[in-house]
């Protein structure tokens, strides 16, 4: 290249510099929460519906960006719901997007949940619950919330026709009933507890042919029977903390087969087992992550700084907890980065107002975020901007 020709590639780049620079946007605020840690004084550069930088703000640059200034504010991942019946119990998907969760992973309901991308709650269904014949939730809501196997070659053919419509994740139902304070133990139930939960054969087979086809597998657990069942067929996850105390040594052993519990704790207040449990089940290395069961009539439709809390009170920090609802939630549906604000990560981002680490109502401002954005898309911008 001689000079003249670099002279005017340089001035090229110069006169295209400015409009590729002024695309995106940056969000400033005094703090940030990354999907791991706290960063002070920090910076989200947005472009093209992703996360092109984040960190302190003097180091993520964007100064042509278009700027969103939060100032005395937390920006945070979108927070991701790993248990929801919203399709179920017809809660609007943009209500819980405007209350800063920005994912759902529905465990009972329909498979798919609409038209999904930039501006829309993320969706991820498992449809109904495996479950025996007569098993849970048929005594409760009837065998349309369903899909009742019996035999392995029937859970092997349900799980694939489960997969094949679409489902993210197979759940299960390993629910005898009749644990005292649970929401499923109402009373409303058309036939009494003990209530028929599939063979252990069954359910290996339900494991095997959801691995087989890249699912992870989730147990409605509420005690001890059904937890030893999850256990001994290598079950991924229990989609609760159970709500009967279990024995710390069934705990441990979860804690160290690398079983995944998400808590539901703050709809489970009222049982004996689910907050003691999920503190045995942490402080034996478990992984306790962030779900509510929302659609159940006191959880709030989007984040629940309650079940948070709780979280805290079974032995998190602050910064686990969050992480819990974020990346450790993105990790858990093998879709990291979500969750984080790292580079190439989905821009889904919510921002509330002050500094959430500071009393209770810190963490309630998360459920009221002065900015949401999903997928790059704001749809809460804060007033005035
Ligand atoms: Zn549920």
């Amino acid at each position: 290249m001689n000079r003249r020709e670099s002279l005017k590639l340089g001035a090229l780049v110069a006169m295209a510099a400015p409009a590729f620079a002024a695309e995106g946007v940056l969000v400033t605020a005094d703090l940030m929460f990354d999907g791991r840690r706290f960063v002070e004084d920090a910076a989200v550069l947005v472009r093209d519906g992703k996360v092109v930088r984040s960190g302190p703000a003097r180091a993520v640059g964007g100064a042509s960006a278009r700027k969103i200034a939060l100032g005395a504010a937390t920006i945070t991942p979108g927070m991701i719901d790993l248990h929801v019946h919203v399709t179920r119990n017809h809660v609007p998907f943009d209500r819980v997007l405007r209350h800063g969760v920005t994912t759902v992973r529905d465990l009972g309901g329909q498979v798919k949940g609409g038209p999904q991308g930039p501006g829309r709650l993320r969706y991820l269904g498992a449809g109904p619950l495996v479950t025996a014949p007569g098993g849970y939730p048929v005594p409760l809501y009837g065998e349309r919330m369903a899909a009742v196997v019996a035999g392995v070659e029937s859970a092997r053919r349900t799980v694939s026709r489960l997969v094949d419509e679409g489902a993210a994740v197979i759940k299960i139902a390993l629910e005898p009933g009749g644990e005292p304070g649970a929401p499923w133990s109402g009373g409303h139930a058309t036939t009494p507890p003990p209530w028929p939960m599939p063979s252990l054969e069954e359910v290996r087979a339900v494991v095997r042919e959801a691995h087989r086809r890249g699912r992870k597998v989730s147990a409605h657990v509420g005690e001890e029977r059904g937890a030893r069942l999850a256990l001994a067929a290598g079950v991924d996850e229990w989609a609760h903390s159970p709500a009967a105390p279990l024995p710390g040594d069934l705990l441990k052993k979860a804690a160290l087969q690398g079983v995944r519990v998400i808590g539901t704790l703050d709809t489970q207040a009222r049982t004996k087992g689910a907050i003691a449990n999920a503190r045995t089940f942490v402080a034996h290395g478990g992984t306790l992550l962030y779900g509510t069961d929302m659609a159940h009539p006191e959880i709030p439709h989007g984040f629940d700084s309650q079940e948070l809390s709780l979280m805290t009170h079974a032995g998190l920090s602050l910064e686990q907890a969050l992480a819990a609802a974020t990346s450790l939630a993105g990790e858990h549906l093998g879709l990291a980065p979500l969750g984080t604000l790292r580079p190439g990560a989905p821009a889904d981002l919510i921002a509330a107002a002050g500094d959430v680490r500071k009393g209770h109502g810190g963490v309630k401002e998360l459920e009221f975020p002065l900015l949401v954005m999903a997928g790059g898309r704001t749809v809460v911008t804060p007033s005035g901007g």
